[in-house]
């Protein structure tokens, strides 16, 4: 026998409880995001990550995958505790994502709730098909989870161009507008930098693909109210799952109720049919049934754990179909993977793991991204095959990795990037830098420059420089300092590659050869212990 949790009159708090808590886990959530950059501190003293270390569905693919219980991801455990208690309530209460949804639809004014859920088993073939390749350490939650999604465009797209207009406008203000306008624009200035505003100014490779992804799912509202935690979000699926054994859900109305279905017409979540029952695995407890039921008769209730609603909710033939086709993923893409060599361009951060447990742990959050200081960080494409895109890669023409600096391992949620200590970064070699001699001034023009050597962090300097006189095309003598690189030094940080004056591609640049995390990729000793490089580099 069930029974009423909460008197009827009390919902209307209930619901207004939640409009705060999601206002405030909002809030929250973009106050961590803007601190997950450098603010002059060599920390990060915030858990900026928290929301990706709750996140079951992430914990657990990134388990499987990794096949290994990763601390940094228990929390997730508070999480799943909380659903079994009080079902889906973290998509109707905490979910960023949710609540940006729910902020469009008011502003759309359009709201299409009572409609049946388009795809009613989709949610629940994607979890289905992304625990069936974590499982055979393929991980793609990255690509459909939530937060990833919300936080790969925030960063790239939306900050960066908030960025470019505060900028645009304040600079605007300054030249054109009168004094006084410039007494309240200019002190507003200096607070949202200080604590609004990216550091600096940014530029991400995939920021509009990073974009149209969260637009879509946003424009989407137009379609059907919560169209992608109705249809499309995994993780919403998997916290359904957790809710159907749950001990508080609500409970539906009656054949008292007559020919009324207005509950089932306002349900933002399609989780009332006709016949009025609540399927808990879709219900995300928004409180607009209770406090909208003009009998009042649907309430809170308790009852023994158990199984309630639909579980997975897919067909037999869907659930072989799902898993046969993400099970044959990982060995089709495993084909790539053996012919390929590895991709010299493919430079990760320092501290990240061996390829295939990188890989396996990244969740393609792209906290690392957000934080790195030197804008190296960007997201890969197909650099790393179809099952890296979107994970971090250095980019060194864009951006280097600072010398001094520890960010991304701080900030990242897996471990798939190590925490360095100083001492552990300033030794651990990401990749290697090169001269292109035809493209090189001192090599190919004769023309005096010396700009990577000046900017190499190393204390031993991994660029030097050999003082040689040249002939240049007057037949004059023109003595010139020839740059060069010092293998043992060299880190692949990139700024090298970076600072480079020339136009277009640098005449020095980095790669992945050398990097310390496959020992098979080690530079050939340099055998005439020269420290010149091997082949005369
Ligand atoms: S890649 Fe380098 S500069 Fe960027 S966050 Fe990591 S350690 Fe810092
Ligand atoms: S490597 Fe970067 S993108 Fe991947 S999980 Fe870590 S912080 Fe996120």
């Amino acid at each position: 026998m069930s029974t009423p949790v909460v008197p009827i009159q009390r919902y209307r708090w209930l619901r207004r409880a939640r409009v705060v808590m999601q206002l405030g886990c909002l809030l929250l959530f973009l106050w961590l995001f803007s601190k997950t950059d450098y603010d002059g501190s060599d920390t990060i003293d915030y858990a900026v990550n928290l929301l990706f270390r709750i996140d079951p569905l992430l914990a657990l693919c990134t388990m499987l995958a990794a096949r290994a219980f990763i601390l940094l991801m228990a929390p997730a455990l508070v999480v799943v505790g909380l659903s079994l208690l009080f079902g889906r309530f973290f998509c109707g209460w905490i979910c960023p994502l949710g609540s940006l949804l729910d902020g469009t639809q008011s502003l759309l004014k359009n709201s299409r709730s009572g409609h049946p859920t388009l795809f009613p088993s989709l949610a629940a073939t994607i979890l289905l098909a992304v625990l069936v390749a974590a499982a055979l350490q393929l991980p793609l939650a990255g690509y459909v989870d939530p937060f990833s999604i919300l936080v790969r465009a925030l960063a790239q797209a939306v900050y960066p161009a908030l960025h470019n207009l505060a900028e645009w406008f304040f600079t605007f203000t300054y030249q054109q507008a009168p004094p006084w306008v410039n007494a309240l624009t200019e002190p507003l200035y200096a607070f949202l930098k200080a604590h609004v505003l990216p550091f600096q100014r940014k530029y991400f490779d995939l920021a509009l693909l990073s974009m149209a992804v969260l637009l879509a799912i946003v424009s989407a509202e137009a379609v059907q109210r919560r169209f992608f935690c109705r249809n499309l979000c995994p993780l919403g699926a998997l916290l359904g799952w957790f809710a159907r054994l749950g001990v508080t859900g609500v409970a539906g109305g009656t054949e008292a109720c007559g020919s009324c279905r207005l509950c089932s017409r306002i349900c933002r979540m399609g989780a009332i049919d006709e016949q009025r029952h609540i399927n808990p695995n879709s219900c995300i407890l928004c409180m607009d049934c209770l406090v909208q039921c003009p009998r009042q008769v649907i309430g809170l209730q308790m009852q023994a754990p158990g199984r309630r609603g639909a579980g997975l909710s897919l067909s037999r033939r869907r659930f072989i179909g799902t898993v046969l086709l993400a099970g044959a993923l990982p060995p089709v893409l495993g084909v790539r993977r053996l012919t390929a060599a590895p991709n010299p361009e493919l430079i990760r951060p320092p501290g990240a793991l061996a390829e295939d447990a990188f890989l396996q742990r990244c969740v393609r959050c792209a906290e690392c991204i957000q934080v790195c200081i030197g804008n190296g960080l960007q997201p890969s494409l197909l650099e790393g095959g179809v099952e890296g895109l979107f994970a971090p890669r250095l980019v060194a023409r864009t951006g280097y990795c600072e010398f001094n600096c520890t960010l991304c391992g701080q900030v990242c949620p897996t471990g798939a990037i190590r925490v360095l200590s100083l001492e552990e970064k300033h030794r651990s070699k990401i990749g290697h830098a090169w001269f292109d001699k035809d493209r090189c001034l001192p090599y190919a023009k004769g023309v005096p420059c010396i700009v990577c050597e000046e900017h190499c962090p190393t204390p031993d300097k991994a660029i030097r420089f050999r003082e040689v006189v040249v002939v240049d095309d007057s037949g004059r003598d023109v003595p010139l300092h020839q740059p060069y690189i010092v293998d043992a030094f060299c880190i692949g940080c990139g700024i090298c590659e970076t600072k480079c004056p020339l136009p277009g591609r640098a005449a020095i640049f980095v790669t992945s050869d050398g990097e310390d995390r496959h020992p098979d990729r080690r530079l050939p000793a340099n055998p005439g212990g020269s420290s010149s490089g091997y082949g005369g580099y």
